[in-house]
């Protein structure tokens, strides 16, 4: 679903992705861990090409990340990205958050958008919230929001930077039980987090980044247990 090859990226003299080269196949769950700094977001934004890189390829269903216009808008759209910081539409309704992608971008009818999003708001556990704005919900309920209307746009994998690292720790788990749900549910995922009770539990692979380089990949089960690369073994203490 999604190839990376030979990637590479300089923020002026700062080397930030090198030789980075990943695929994700259908249905898999691939998380991404490695210290502050070492390109993780970087990665997530280029795949979006919400960053230009300056050599590689990076390939999304088999095709050639278009450049810009209409092309890259309708890739943009088969690939959900959720970030830390919530980015909902701060003005409008929990509900026409979830709505305005499928009703500006997708063309879908007002009612048939509302029908859905609704549903979406349920398997994510806020449908009680669609009438109110998004200050009015705790940050793992915007974060559960952030998610639904990136369901609403049919993508055909998604993207998480790092989408509990900004919630306090008993809104933490609701917002993952809601990803290991889409992940059961066979969608395409990249996670990038800190939670590595989750990529033991959900990951089909772990990826790890240490200054903008993939050192290692593996199972969950080799990389926790078998780290091979003394920079892994360090890291994993640190957050132990
Ligand atoms: P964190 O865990 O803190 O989120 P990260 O792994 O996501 O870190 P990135 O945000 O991808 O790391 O940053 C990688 C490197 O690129 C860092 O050294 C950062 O300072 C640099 N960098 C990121 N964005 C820019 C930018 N727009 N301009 C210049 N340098 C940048
Ligand atoms: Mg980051």
């Amino acid at each position: 679903v999604i190839e990376l090859r030979h990637v590479e990226k300089c923020f002026g003299d700062a080397h930030v992705l090198k030789d980075v080269s990943l695929s994700v196949m259908p249905g898999e769950v691939v998380v991404v861990i490695g210290p502050s700094g070492s390109g993780k977001s970087t990665l997530c934004r280029a795949i979006n090409r919400l960053e230009r890189i300056d050599s590689g390829e990076i390939l999304i269903l088999g095709e050639p990340l278009p450049e810009e216009g209409h092309e890259l808008a309708a890739v943009r759209a088969e690939l959900g990205m959720v970030f830390q910081s919530f980015n909902l539409f701060a003005h409008m309704s929990v509900l026409r958050n979830v709505t305005i992608g499928p009703t500006e971008v997708l063309g879908v009818s007002k009612a048939e958008a509302e029908r859905e999003a609704l549903e979406l708001l349920e398997r994510v556990g806020v449908a009680s919230q669609a009438k109110k704005v998004p200050a009015q919900l705790s940050g793992g309920q915007q974060q559960r929001v952030a998610i639904a209307r990136s369901l609403a746009m049919h993508p055909r994998a998604m993207l998480f930077d790092e989408p509990t690292s900004a919630l306090d720790p008993e809104m933490i788990n609701e917002v993952l039980e809601v990803m290991v749900s889409l992940a059961s549910q066979g969608m395409t995922m990249i996670v990038v987090t800190h939670e590595m009770s989750f990529a033991r539990r959900v990951a089909d692979r772990v990826v790890f980044m240490s200054d903008g380089a993939i050192l290692e990949e593996g199972t969950p089960g080799a990389f926790f247990e078998h780290p091979k690369t003394e920079r892994a073994r360090e890291f994993l203490d640190s957050i132990r």
